[in-house]
């Protein structure tokens, strides 16, 4: 049995005042009172604020910061975003109408993944976001699409880098991959732009994600920036946006600890001291989704029976996979791995028990918590998953057996 445990910086993001779990300085029962139901999510806004100031305190300022709507993308919360970043980073034509309607400038947004469509390409154009290319089909399409707008589209070129980002939770570069331009086909992508109306912008390199190695990040940083020196040298104007991507990870299973940004931002430094010589006109940008908002966030769900089978005592809720797929272990896990789970409404409790906590679908592979030592729970009571904020909600397969959505609230 594995004596790991989950590190407690995790648990305490959100305190505990008279046994109860305090959410954006409500107590849990009555949050629960005030969103009428339960499952719900809820975010703390003050919790996404610190955050992002603590990265600030740490990064050195001339880092622009972009937050990925895909890690969570209510509109109250890239709305709250939009008054701590620089800018959004999309992946759909549906992150585009989130991130437009906070006000931010289509200057500080760029759009990237693969397949975009020629709605996607034109709506993109017509706002004035960076298009982050990802094939010599999408510089072709972006350029007729401009000659209709009479626009000149702002593009930037993705590029798979020839490097990959090590021991990340998923690798997005590297190798084979459907992200990107080749490194090594970029300068003919880069000659082709030069050659049509387009607005050369700069170069996007996403190299991976969920990483909680410190020196890991720095060398796949030291390797992006070499890549973008090599590759500038073929641009066809100066390269006004470096995106370096992100990969900053945060601590979910038992044993991981979370990641320290002090020594990524002290090689920033110098990293940036040689950029100024190199590609002077760029502004550098990180992009980070989990890192902002994973901690912010918590599900919430509620015990509706306490069972025994053949010794074993399992809590069955009312929510699970089909509202927290990550949780459940089917997100992206090769081993199933228990996420941080408490009984948000007993925190003060001594009594104990051992517990696997199910959700209420007809598959065995609705477990919310495996085999987990927690305060004794009975009907009623509140189990709260942390670390929720980023990848829960609307990567879930929420129709799956038909049963009610979850709801989300800021507070
Ligand atoms: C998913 C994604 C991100 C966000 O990743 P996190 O692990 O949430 O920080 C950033 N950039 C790109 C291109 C992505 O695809």
């Amino acid at each position: 049995m594995n004596k790991a445990r989950h590190t407690p910086s995790v648990l305490e993001t959100f305190p505990v005042e008279k046994g109860e779990l305090m959410i954006g300085g409500i107590p849990i029962t009555r949050l629960t009172k005030r969103v009428g139901q339960t499952p719900f999510y809820a975010y703390d806004r003050r919790n996404i604020t610190q955050r992002t100031a603590y990265l600030r305190k740490h990064l050195p300022d001339e880092i622009h910061l972009h937050y990925a709507i895909k890690a969570n993308p209510m509109p109250a919360v890239v709305q709250h975003l939009a008054g701590l970043v620089d800018g959004f980073d999309l992946a759909s034509g549906g992150e585009m109408r989130v991130a437009l309607d906070t006000g931010m400038s289509a200057n500080n947004i760029s759009f990237a993944g693969p397949g975009k469509s020629v709605r996607e390409i034109s709506s993109a154009i017509a706002a004035g976001v960076t298009l982050n290319l990802e094939s010599a089909t999408e510089l072709e399409t972006a350029a007729r699409l401009g000659e209709k707008q009479s626009t000149k589209p702002r593009v930037a070129v993705r590029v798979n880098p020839d490097f990959e980002l090590k021991s990340s939770g998923m690798k997005m570069g590297g190798g084979p991959r459907q992200f990107g331009i080749d490194a090594a086909r970029v300068p003919a992508v880069l000659k082709r732009i030069g050659e049509l109306a387009l607005d050369f912008q700069g170069f996007h390199i996403f190299s991976g994600s969920q990483n909680l190695r410190p020196e890991a990040i720095i060398e796949a940083q030291e390797k992006t920036f070499a890549l973008a020196y090599r590759l500038a040298g073929d641009a066809p104007s100066a390269v006004y946006k470096l995106n370096i991507g992100g990969g900053f990870g945060i601590p979910y299973f038992p044993g991981e600890q979370p990641l320290d940004i002090t020594p990524i931002g002290e090689r920033l430094n110098d990293l940036l001291e040689e950029k100024a010589k190199q590609l002077p006109e760029a502004k550098v940008i990180i992009e980070l989704g989990r890192y902002l908002v994973g901690e912010a966030g918590v599900y919430i769900c509620r015990v509706v029976d306490h069972k025994i089978s053949r010794g074993q005592v399992y809590l069955v809720t009312d929510g699970g996979l089909h509202h927290h797929l990550a949780a459940s272990g089917n997100f992206g896990q090769i081993i199933r791995k228990n996420y941080p789970v408490l009984i948000g409404n007993k925190m003060g409790s001594s009594e104990t028990e051992t517990v696997s906590i199910v959700g209420p679908l007809c598959t065995p592979l609705d477990i919310l918590a495996d085999n987990m030592a927690l305060a004794k729970a009975t009907v009623g009571d509140l189990v709260v998953v942390f670390q929720s904020g980023a990848y829960g909600f609307s990567a879930s397969p929420h129709h799956f057996l038909s049963h009610p959505p979850p709801i989300e609230v800021l507070i």
